[in-house]
């Protein structure tokens, strides 16, 4: 099938609810028969003002979870603008890194690339500093924890299923950052945390970085 506008704001809408917390505003959306790409994200400035454009290709049939796949990776873009987080390149880290998650906790295949099989992605290792995931553990203790985790797919996976196997943790959130405080901490999948004070949940862990799972 190929999109339409009606296709990708329904889309958008769904995806927004079920992976990004309901937080993206709603963008433009524009076709274009171009074959360089077959999806784009902009902020564009159009008489003063500045406006998100997602912009899709009708150039080739894709299945429907493709272009939803296509979507959800343009919609990663906006995010990362909306959030005002600053990515090391076009696909950087802080990129990869959300795009990992939601493919391991959604079960999507979005890729850099468009293709299909890119869900194993595992960040270099220079990106071990700034960007991170970080899993906020709350126990029936009162205690409050964090875990900051490792990139890769099976590795977030792995954690959530060990994570939801001890009782004593009563809840966890999942925050994505960009926060050079989190750099003293190890990542691993290791079920080891550490506490945090409140004040630093507040400081370093906003309400508008929380992931949906
Ligand atoms: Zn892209």
């Amino acid at each position: 099938m190929k999109p339409t506008i009606h296709f990708i704001h329904e889309k958008f809408v769904y995806f927004n609810e079920l992976i990004f917390n309901g937080k993206l505003p709603l963008p433009s959306f524009q076709l274009t028969n171009a074959t360089s790409f077959l999806g784009k994200y902009q902020r564009k400035e159009v008489n003063g003002e500045l406006i998100d454009v997602i912009t899709m290709s009708t150039s080739e049939e894709l299945k429907e979870q493709e272009l939803e796949d296509v979507l959800i990776h343009e919609m990663i873009h906006f995010e990362i603008r909306y959030l005002g987080l600053q990515d090391t390149s076009a696909h950087g880290h802080l990129f990869m890194c959300r795009m990992t998650w939601i493919n391991a906790v959604h079960k999507r295949n979005i890729s850099v690339s468009h293709r299909r099989g890119a869900q194993d992605e595992i960040l270099p290792s220079r990106s071990k500093r700034g960007v991170c995931t970080v899993a906020l553990m709350c126990f029936e203790s009162g205690e409050k924890g964090i875990k900051v985790m490792s990139y890769s797919y099976n590795s977030i996976n792995e954690f959530m299923n060990k994570v939801s196997n001890v009782s004593a943790v009563k809840s966890v959130e999942y925050y994505i950052v960009n926060d050079s405080f989190f750099d003293k901490y190890p990542r691993s999948t290791a079920l080891k945390y550490y506490r945090i004070s409140d004040e630093d949940i507040a400081k370093h862990l906003p309400e508008k970085a929380k992931l949906s799972t």
